[in-house]
């Protein structure tokens, strides 16, 4: 029996270990040895080699095929853009609807390039009728835990172009330990299952840009290699220019070949708690009421300084003015409201008690939250700013022992009343916890 043909025995290598059928390397060479019929084994560098031949030879695919068309009549209009966001996010109506007009306008630019090549009337360069629509990049600024990577993924599931969500924390400059910039195209090429045609008029949310800020006005002697050096290298992307795109990202694959995507059609949406940001608003309003002719500061709303924000205070904040001015569209996000966490609770399509009512009623109980059991747990994230995302750390704690007593009681209805709840909260300590943390 043979070793090399039909593999009728498990292939070995020296010393009678099992190795890989492919590149011969043995077990205890690679991470997994995976074994099929007939004793036949692939490892799993030869795996991800062939994925990564795959990818490659769909790009190249992609790259004769056709985008699905876009046609203007089938497009939803800004007002059900927004429509479908107010059913998953809460408030932010601001934002919502610099959103809608990002997205629909995208598509119109898109379409309007579309027909501009198909009447022959341009090489591609966005002209019809020698109206040249820009793309519109945005930045989105508010408090973490706002609902701006809710927006994204919301809006996400109703495009018509792959879009994808990337975080810029991982990102530093080429040649240093984490992501280098074009990374973020290798997760639009993914979604788009590597049809190059499709990821070069997608949209990609680039969440925390703030995270990038420059660390310091001074020059520092080490190196910025998470900042500055990022921007710079992200700023190519957003003004548009073929980038050479790794498709199986990262360094990990040095002989993977590089597929070229053009950005010049990729709309960005950037997305940003930027902490502290108010205190650069504040200092230029303060600046700006002095000197004549001005309106005093008597009418501006110190308690939301955010809505005030300009693109300059995020220049102030650290971000390069060429990345500023790539970015065109600035909105914000508000702070949540207690009356906004309350319908938080309970109103989205997938609210957190919705979710909590399903999982009872798959074990055939009906679950029920007293008005103020709500009202109390919104008090808690509230007191202890936790936001938006602390409801769900709240509830939790209140629902853990019912979700571990409930399935095995046999009872129809398990009500949660305001005492219950509070022994839940205050008896494990949990917001104690939440300080001290
Ligand atoms: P951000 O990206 O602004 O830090 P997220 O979008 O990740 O915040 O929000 C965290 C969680 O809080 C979301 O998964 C969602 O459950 C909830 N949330 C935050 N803001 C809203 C909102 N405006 N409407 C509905 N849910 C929200």
């Amino acid at each position: 029996m043979s070793n090399t043909r039909g593999y009728k025995d498990k292939p070995t290598g020296r010393g009678g270990e099992d190795c890989c059928s492919f590149c011969g390397a043995k077990r205890s060479d690679v991470p997994i040895l995976f074994q099929g019929m007939d004793g036949a084994n692939i490892c799993s560098n030869c795996v991800e080699r062939a994925y990564g031949m795959l990818a490659e030879s769909k790009a190249a695919a992609g790259r004769r095929g056709k985008h699905p068309e876009l046609k203007m009549a089938e497009l939803l209009k800004p007002q059900q853009i927004k429509e479908f966001l107010d059913q998953y996010v809460i408030g932010q109506d601001d934002a919502k609807r610099y959103m809608s007009v990002a997205v629909y306008n995208h598509y119109k630019r898109l379409l309007s390039k579309d027909s501009a090549r198909s009447a022959g009337k341009d090489g591609g360069d966005g002209r019809a009728d020698d109206v040249e629509i820009d793309k519109s990049n945005i930045v989105l600024v508010g408090p973490t835990g706002t609902g701006k990577t809710l927006m994204a993924r919301t809006i996400a599931r109703l495009l018509k172009v792959p879009f994808t969500i990337v975080d810029a924390t991982v990102l530093t400059e080429a040649g240093y330990v984490g992501e280098d910039v074009e990374s973020i195209l290798t997760r639009l090429l993914q979604v788009a299952d590597y049809d190059v045609a499709a990821a070069e008029r997608g949209i990609v949310f680039i969440d925390e840009i703030d995270k990038i800020a420059r660390k310091s006005d001074n020059p520092s002697i080490t190196r910025d290699v998470s900042g500055e050096g990022v921007q710079q290298a992200l700023l190519k992307i957003l003004e548009g220019t073929v980038v050479n795109v790794p498709p199986q990202g990262g360094r990990k694959h040095p002989d993977q070949k590089f597929i070229q995507v053009n950005t010049k059609d990729i709309l960005f949406i950037c997305g940003g708690a930027f902490d502290g940001i108010e205190k650069k608003i504040a200092q230029r309003l303060n600046t700006r009421a002095i000197g004549y002719g001005v309106q005093g500061t008597s009418s501006i709303d110190r308690s939301n300084l955010m809505k005030y924000i300009m693109p300059q205070d995020l220049k102030s904040y650290g971000l390069i003015p060429e990345l500023v001015g790539r970015l065109p569209v600035l909105t914000h996000m508000q702070p949540l409201t207690k009356q906004a966490l309350r319908s938080i609770l309970t109103e989205p399509r997938n609210a957190i008690v919705k979710q909590y009512e399903r999982l009872f009623a798959m074990d055939g109980v009906e679950l029920h939250f007293d008005d103020e059991v709500l009202d109390y747990i919104v008090d808690k994230a509230d007191e202890y700013k936790l936001g938006a995302r602390g409801l769900r750390s709240i509830c939790e704690a209140v629902m853990i022992d019912a979700m571990y007593d409930v399935p095995s009681s046999g009872e129809a209805r398990f009500d949660v009343t305001l005492p219950y709840a509070k022994n839940k909260i205050e008896g494990a300590n949990f917001l104690e916890m939440k300080r001290v943390g």
